[in-house]
């Protein structure tokens, strides 16, 4: 998500003239696009911004703009810490960014510059902004606000130009990207709307919440061999008890028939988990290690309990860092060798490689391929596994 609205932003840069560059000592302008969700992505945002104090002594002309969750949290109390910064814009305000910016007082260029070429064959779209649910740790409705769903035409309209820029797989973006949804339109339908665009060749999606795995969605993708056979998605715990406090709406039970549903169907599932949440007792952590074991996902996020001002959560008891450190390294030791073995398991597997180098691309599974022959870039291989090396899979082709 992060990724697109720092595209979105950087588009209205370049359409006043700015170029992007790798060298912060030659830059005019730094924008820097925040994460709030838990305190250490603030922390760094925070410190980063520190750092170009000196920058900005250098040459007091230069714009420094923080924009994204934690700009939306902190607001312009920022400009008291750093009275350096000069604009802040919250993630809120990703629309009006370009008026913002215009109605600045900043002295910003007119021109124009070439977007970029692209060095990518993937594609963002956002289709969705906010979060309806109310997890009771996480910031993210109160910094992003409640769901707004971009309409299908314009989604459409924005994947078929990426489309034609050469972008082959496209992902669709949004904080519960399942819970999009139109008048007399599905999100499945929408994935399946977007597959069929010319040039097209996979659509994936993130992050999907799990109360919108539903057989009739499954049911509405199954056939349609350009939606990528890989999900992530986010479990969190393993735990009924866990799970119904942090009110994510879906028991253990629910979840693992959702995710078995997702395995009979050959979906690679990725997910998030948190340890340590404030009522997290040692069994509760062990339901988790046992979903972990039972599920065999192809990679673990996993998280240390942070808590958020103003989520209720952060009223509870939080445990000492000992305890979140054990249970994180515990959890990290089990998700160690997920990926190996996931990648074992591929062995002599029939795959689809989408090309992202003339000898290398990702499955539809979203494993990384290695292929004997060399393809045009942004082609897709049908192939075989036959052999694996620790996280590649080699091919037959
Ligand atoms: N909308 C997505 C998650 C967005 S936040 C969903 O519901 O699945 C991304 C990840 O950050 C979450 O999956 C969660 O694992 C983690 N996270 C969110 N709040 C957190 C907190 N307070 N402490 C630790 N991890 C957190
Ligand atoms: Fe946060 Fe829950 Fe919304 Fe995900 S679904 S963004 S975890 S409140």
């Amino acid at each position: 998500m992060n990724i697109a609205d720092s595209e979105e932003m950087a588009a209205h840069l370049l359409a006043r003239g700015y170029m992007p560059t790798e060298n912060l000592d030659e830059a005019d302008l730094a924008l820097i696009n925040t994460c709030t969700v838990r305190d250490h992505a603030e922390h760094r945002a925070l410190s980063f911004l520190g750092r170009l104090r000196k920058w900005k002594r250098e040459n007091p002309k230069r714009i420094i703009i923080f924009a994204g969750c934690a700009a939306q949290r902190l607001g312009e109390k920022l400009k008291k810490t750093f009275p350096y910064l000069d604009l802040v814009s919250g993630a809120k305000e990703i629309d009006r960014f370009a008026e913002l910016l215009d109605n600045s007082a900043l002295f910003i260029p007119s021109g124009t510059q070439e977007n970029k070429p692209q060095s990518s064959i993937t594609g963002y779209v956002t289709i969705m902004r906010g979060c309806d649910f109310e997890c009771s740790y996480c910031i993210v409705p109160s910094v992003r606000g409640p769901v707004q769903c971009l309409p299908s035409a314009e989604i459409l309209k924005n994947a078929a130009q990426k489309a034609a820029q050469g972008y082959k797989e496209i992902v669709l973006l949004g904080q519960t990207v399942n819970a999009w949804k139109e008048e007399g339109k599905t999100f499945a339908d929408l994935l399946n709307e977007v597959s069929s665009i010319e040039g097209v060749e996979r659509v994936r999606f993130v992050s999907p919440h799990p109360i919108f795995i539903t057989n009739d969605f499954l049911k509405a993708v199954e056939n349609n061999p350009k939606i990528a056979r890989h999900i992530h998605l986010p479990v969190q715990s393993g735990s009924t008890k866990v799970l119904q406090e942090m009110k994510r709406g879906y028991s253990r039970e629910i979840l693992l028939e959702k995710l078995d549903a997702l395995k009979k169907r050959g979906f690679a599932i990725s997910t998030d988990i948190i340890v340590g949440f404030p009522t997290e007792t040692e069994a509760d952590f062990q339901e988790t290690l046992s979903l972990v074991e039972r599920v065999h996902f192809s990679a673990a996020y996993c998280f240390k309990y942070s808590p958020r001002q103003g989520t209720p959560a952060a009223e509870m008891t939080l445990f000492p860092e000992k305890i979140l450190e054990e249970r994180l390294d515990i959890l990290l030791n089990k998700v160690k060798g997920l990926a190996e073995s996931a990648y074992r398991a591929q062995l002599g597997k029939p795959v689809q490689i989408l090309m992202e180098t003339p000898n290398k691309g990702r499955t539809s599974d979203n494993f990384w391929a290695q292929t004997q022959k060399e393809y045009p870039i942004g082609s897709v291989v049908n192939t075989e596994v036959v052999s694996v090396e620790d996280t590649l899979l080699l091919t037959r082709d």
